[in-house]
């Protein structure tokens, strides 16, 4: 892990966890330009494709913190009729994400108050979350998008799918040339015993808090946006935990999906001359593979090994 580690320290990403209000309230709050702009290099994305993806894998990093196993994952997955079509995010619980867009390079015309238009990219649909817990028990929830802005859906899941009430901010702000800003997001979930006195503070705190790209744009980190929304309230921050764009393919791994085709498949790749690139969906990072490579290969698969 120490590449990674190199990575986080320069990019600065992190995210947090606390409670409030003597734990009546669980509250997750990251910041996450550098993830962001991770993806939208290694995709090549569209800023509405950034801000769509970006707002999703901040939602899906804190969700995935939630969970409680070494090994768990959280899947977000958009299946829409807008025209970014969708998009897949996997993080896992400490602090990894990975995702991409189905349509990254649509570009449509900026909202009157100046906001990428992430609904109109998104349209109607189904939002799901997939749990991996253990490797072994996997839980769905599936509810239809609310706006397609991505923090609505979640904060609408919460209350459909898992019964908690949630308040969730996502943002993604772009620079003039189109690189990430910078990004972030918070959740803030009330507990079945919250007071009711707690709960219409918060109502009242989050009609008059700003977007949060408005907060870090001028320099708030996440401890600074949950002192906002948690404004006079006793919070606890428990836990720092840096986070990363993350992909665990390798070159092995491609060559066992290859060996998965089949034989007669994967003589018929190695009859083309130039060989083959094999692309990662959640990363881009190519694999070449020569006619040399995929007849040995072919050969594998012949043995059944
Ligand atoms: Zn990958």
């Amino acid at each position: 892990m120490s590449f990674d580690h190199a990575n986080i320290l320069k990019n600065g990403d992190y995210m947090v966890r606390g409670t409030a209000a003597d734990e009546q309230l669980r509250v997750f709050a990251v910041t996450s330009r550098g993830v962001a702009e991770t993806a939208r290099k290694a995709h090549n994305l569209s800023p509405i494709a950034t801000a769509a993806l970006g707002r999703t894998m901040s939602a899906a990093l804190m969700m995935a913190y939630m969970l409680k196993g070494d090994k768990d994952l959280l899947t977000i997955r958009i299946d829409s009729d807008g025209p970014l079509r969708g998009l897949l995010v996997t993080a896992d619980s400490h602090g990894g994400v990975k995702g991409y867009v189905y349509h990254p390079a649509v570009i449509l015309p900026a909202k009157p108050d100046g906001h990428l238009n992430v609904g109109g990219g998104i349209g109607k649909g189904t939002l799901t979350v997939i749990r991996d817990l253990d490797l072994k028990n996997t839980y769905t929830g599936q509810i239809e998008l609310y706006s397609g802005e991505i923090a609505e859906d979640i904060t609408h899941y919460f209350a459909e799918s898992e019964q908690i009430p949630s308040s969730v901010g996502l943002g993604v702000l772009m620079n003039r040339e189109n690189t990430v800003r910078c990004a972030g997001g918070f959740i803030v979930q009330v507990m079945p015993d919250a007071d009711e006195e707690v709960v219409s503070k918060l109502e009242k705190n989050l009609s008059g808090i700003p977007y949060v790209t408005d907060m870090q744009r001028e320099g708030a980190s996440p401890e600074d946006i949950l002192a906002r929304v948690l404004d006079g309230f006793d919070l606890h921050i428990n836990e720092t935990v840096p986070v990363r764009f993350f992909c665990g393919c390798s070159r092995e791994k491609t060559e066992r999906a290859l060996l998965l085709l089949g034989e007669t498949e994967i003589g018929e790749i190695a009859k083309m001359k130039q060989g083959t690139d094999l692309r990662c969906q959640f990363c881009g990072k190519t694999y070449h593979f020569s006619p040399e490579q995929l007849r040995r290969l072919r050969m594998e698969a012949a043995s059944g090994k």
